[in-house]
């Protein structure tokens, strides 16, 4: 029977994403697994309204098909948004408006990606968005993470050994999985260094505004002189990931291709929830929404840096985000940190986590974790990193 479909199917057959969360944990288990928003924080009244009066606007027109680049006005909004907050030249024709970013991600992939073609990502990188390259079957190479981002000698080794490298991705801001932020130097350096190899970057920045501590910085794409970078952001983490809305800013050559592969793939993005979400910006401050968040997360990721400061064993290292939503454990090598979820932690402290396997390309580490702060509460990850760093203890000693 698994003859008759797609190969694209069997490479994505490995299925990245339902790899991630184990087994179940029980009603009083508690899940850093995770990578959700805080639904308490959503701004669902305003959202309400916001539809109500899309829907007085515009009447029934409102769910007739519109436009596959989205709203002009909304995407005008957008390109100011994209100057205020991440100092990017960009008009309404410079964007187009996705199915969340993960649409963004595939788009790309579909834009750039011929079986074979060489592409870089982070080591470890977003599991989502190696789940949507898969499907075309790319070359992978991959590029170790410092404590301020991608290791840039590492990058420009494989640029010299690989002449035709296409795209790089990169989560730049509060990195999934690792929290971590590209210093501004990295910046301004990678964007020299795709000027010089001729690659594109993706930079995806769903994380970009969730900032808890420490100063802002410009994006990528702010330092982008020839078009080499696709930025790419979302509604999800800052809105709620229910709208399904994402956007890309780039130049209007890359937004056409795009424009065409997502007719192809799905007409638009649903109109209604485009006006709803234009109708929210015009009622709401987004600035105001977004800063509203900020303390109820900082907190929580200071609870959990509290507690694994009080709990972990010196060999194991964790890194300290500025914001985001994750913190990411390195253990001893002899510690399987899969093993360690299957057979001690879900059944045992019902806690979970996401082994870091999955956010490898080549699947080639198994002593790093994920774990999420954003969705647990101050009790919980109290309770749950005290019974994880137990569990690491015994497994060190084991
Ligand atoms: N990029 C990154 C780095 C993410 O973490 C996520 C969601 N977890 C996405 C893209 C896609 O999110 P969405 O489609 O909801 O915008």
């Amino acid at each position: 029977m698994s003859d008759v479909f797609a190969d694209r199917v069997v490479i994505g057959s490995e299925d990245r994403l339902a790899e991630m969360f184990g087994g179940s944990l029980g009603k009083d288990g508690i899940k850093f697994s995770a990578g959700n928003p805080n639904a308490d924080l959503f701004p669902t009244a305003q959202i309400k309204v916001a539809l109500n009066d899309a829907i007085d606007k515009y009447g029934s027109q409102i769910f007739e098909y519109q436009t596959v680049s989205g709203f002009t006005q909304l995407r005008s909004r957008l390109a100011q948004w994209a100057a205020k907050t991440a100092k990017i030249k960009a008009a309404a024709n410079n964007i187009l408006i996705t199915q969340g970013g993960q649409q963004a991600l595939d788009l790309i992939g579909k834009l750039l990606l011929d079986a074979g073609d060489k592409i870089v990502v982070e080591a470890p990188t977003y599991v989502g968005a190696l789940s949507a390259f898969d499907q075309y079957d790319p070359c992978y190479y991959d590029v170790a993470m410092d404590d301020d981002g991608l290791n840039l000698e590492e990058l420009e080794t494989v640029l010299q050994n690989h002449s035709d490298i296409k795209l790089l991705y990169t989560v730049p801001d509060f990195h999934n999985p690792t929290g971590v932020t590209m210093s501004l130097t990295k910046r301004k350096k990678l964007v020299e260094l795709a000027e010089k190899y001729d690659f594109f970057i993706l930079e995806d920045t769903p994380y970009r505004d969730l900032r808890y501590k420490g100063e802002k910085l410009p994006a990528i794409k702010s330092f982008d002189k020839h078009g080499h970078v696709l930025f790419v952001s979302s509604f999800s983490k800052i809105l709620m990931p229910g709208l399904r809305i994402g956007w890309v800013a780039a130049d209007e050559e890359v937004i056409a291709h795009l424009r065409t592969l997502k007719t192809s793939s799905d007409l638009e993005t649903s109109g209604i929830m485009l006006a709803a979400l234009n109708q929210y910006l015009e009622n709401s401050d987004l600035d105001r929404h977004i800063s509203s968040m900020l303390p109820t997360y900082r907190k929580r990721l200071d609870v959990m840096l509290d507690v694994l400061d009080n709990t972990m064993p010196t060999d194991v290292h964790y890194t300290r985000p500025e914001g985001g939503f994750f913190i990411w454990l390195t253990l001893p090598k002899v510690v399987n940190a899969q093993t360690l979820l299957r057979e001690i932690c879900i059944p045992k402290d019902k806690i979970s986590f996401v082994p870091g396997k999955v956010f490898y390309a080549h699947r080639d580490h198994e002593n790093g974790m994920r774990l999420n702060f954003s969705g647990v509460n101050e009790a919980q990850i109290k309770v749950g990193i005290t019974r994880l760093a137990m569990s690491i203890r015994e497994a060190i000693a084991a």
